[in-house]
């Protein structure tokens, strides 16, 4: 047994062997001669390990080199990398939040290849700001009449109660303390920023008689906060917007509103009710929103501060305002962005456009993906009616309806395992499961957020899941 073992670990090859044959060459072209030997090093320790522990394992060369490779494909592969969102979930904040139009993307790659006039005035040859790219188009776009922005929301935000507020009071409806989630609380933001939190209301219901109790002459702000990704109903009240504006100027503070997605168009117009628009929130007496680029505005990350202009002046020389400065990238696809908007063009920008799909376009478009997987898998394939969803904390109650595939029976196992076995490949796929039309445990392939090209790669996906290969396809 001991001599067998010793057999066994005298038949690895020494790591100056492995690094001149020449399947490792082609790896050390692409990951360099120490990034092989560290992936080489740490699982010949490894394979070293198990021998000692009296594991049998088959440690022929070819076998080796099939372990080896494995791993070094695995490492050559980016760390961040694109995938098939075929879950249905448009804003999907694990999966990078909204898909830029092509047209911002070519903006982006000319920006961002060569030199720009970032930061300079070409009329008159001085040094100019960044934020003038932006701001004209966002004040058309939303009424406002001054705008900025900032890296994100949380930023905007945290800039707007650091220069607007802190050291004093901000009063707040307790229905309206939330967690939006990556660790945003309204409540923490707040504290950070230098502001005191004054709690008004009960969770349920706030009325302007509790926000006029609980200002003080230490009061500067009212702040309103949409909750996003949750919901109260029943029992509930919150004073209109007008109301509250009316209030703040009437004792001459501040009516600071976090909307959270940033809608720029009427939200009828893309089929979805229950949304105040940016435009409504300022029109209605809002002194200054904050809203995300990358929600339902289908933009860049980035956080846009809008208002009056008085109250929006106040924060340009801030420290925090050069702390959360957008870079030239994302200043290059916002702007195209906000242009699509000034055309109506929404159909270029995807996220609405994944939005306003007609079931029909997408019954179509399942029922002719479901055929071309028919004819490389033996697994069930039926075209189901799947709920989809914005994501993105919007419209958390709304049920968007979609179409998709369902697929069971597969002889490699239910949805989890055909979940794991696509999230594993090169380019990962993403799946919902879940019961469809009285199927239990189907794969839901949602169509609604398919990108074009992904059908081509689930229809590959679906080719290399034979049942003869019933090893993950990384080791394949
Ligand atoms: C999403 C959201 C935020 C955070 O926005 P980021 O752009 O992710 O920083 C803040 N407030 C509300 C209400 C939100 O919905």
């Amino acid at each position: 047994m001991i001599d067998e073992i010793r057999q066994k670990m005298r038949a690895i090859p020494g790591m100056d062997v492995l690094l001149e044959k020449e399947w490792t060459r082609q790896w050390q072209a692409t990951l360099g001669r120490e990034g092989v030997k560290r992936v080489i090093n740490g699982e010949l320790t490894r394979l070293r390990r198990r021998l000692l522990e009296g594991e049998d394992m088959d440690l022929s060369p070819d076998s080796l080199q099939k372990i080896l490779e494995g791993l070094l494909r695995a490492e050559g592969r980016r760390r961040l990398r694109p995938l098939v969102n075929a879950t249905g979930v448009v804003i999907h904040t694990n999966l990078g939040r909204s898909c830029l139009a092509d047209e911002a993307l070519a903006a982006v790659t000319e920006v961002a290849s060569g030199y720009s006039n970032l930061e300079y005035n070409l009329d008159e040859g001085v040094r100019g700001h960044r934020n003038a790219h932006v701001e004209g188009a966002l004040c058309a776009l939303t009424g406002a009449e001054a705008a900025l922005v900032v890296n994100n929301n949380a930023g905007a935000v945290l800039l707007c109660l650091s220069a607007l507020a802190k050291g004093t009071e901000v009063v707040v409806s307790r229905g309206e303390l939330v967690e939006i989630g990556g660790s945003f609380r309204v409540p923490d933001i707040m504290a950070f920023s230098g502001a005191e939190l004054v709690e008004t209301g009960t969770t349920n219901r706030t009325h302007l008689r509790d926000y006029a109790g609980a200002i003080t002459e230490r009061t500067s702000m009212l702040l309103k906060v949409h909750p996003s990704n949750f919901r109260m109903e029943g029992f509930t009240t919150a004073p209109e917007r007008a109301d509250l504006a009316a209030l703040a100027h009437e004792k001459g503070l501040i009516l600071m509103e976090d909307a959270g997605s940033g809608l720029l168009v009427d939200g009828k117009a893309l089929g979805l009710e229950g949304e105040t628009d940016v435009r409504a929130c300022l029109a209605e007496g809002v002194d200054v929103v904050t809203f995300s680029g990358d929600k339902m505005l289908g933009g860049p990350q980035i956080g846009v501060i809008a208002g009056r202009e008085l109250v929006v002046d106040r924060l340009r020389g801030h420290p925090v305002l050069r702390a959360l400065r957008v870079d030239k990238m994302t200043l290059a696809a916002f702007e195209i962005t906000m242009r699509l908007y000034m055309r109506g063009d929404y159909d270029a920008i995807p996220t609405l456009s994944m939005l306003r799909r007609t079931g029909e376009s997408m019954k179509a478009q399942a029922t002719r993906l479901a055929a071309r997987l028919r004819r490389v898998t033996s697994a069930r394939v039926s075209v189901a009616e799947v709920e989809d969803a914005v994501g993105g904390g919007s419209y958390p109650a709304l049920p968007l309806r979609g179409w998709g595939v369902a697929v069971t029976g597969h002889p490699l196992g239910g949805a989890g395992r055909l979940q794991t076995l696509l999230r594993a490949r090169d380019l990962p796929i993403l799946c919902g499961a879940r019961r469809i039309a009285g199927v239990d445990d189907a794969l839901a392939i949602h169509v609604r957020t398919l990108r074009p090209g992904d059908e081509k790669e689930l229809i590959q996906a679906f080719a290399d899941l034979r049942p003869s290969e019933l090893r993950p396809p990384e080791l394949k």
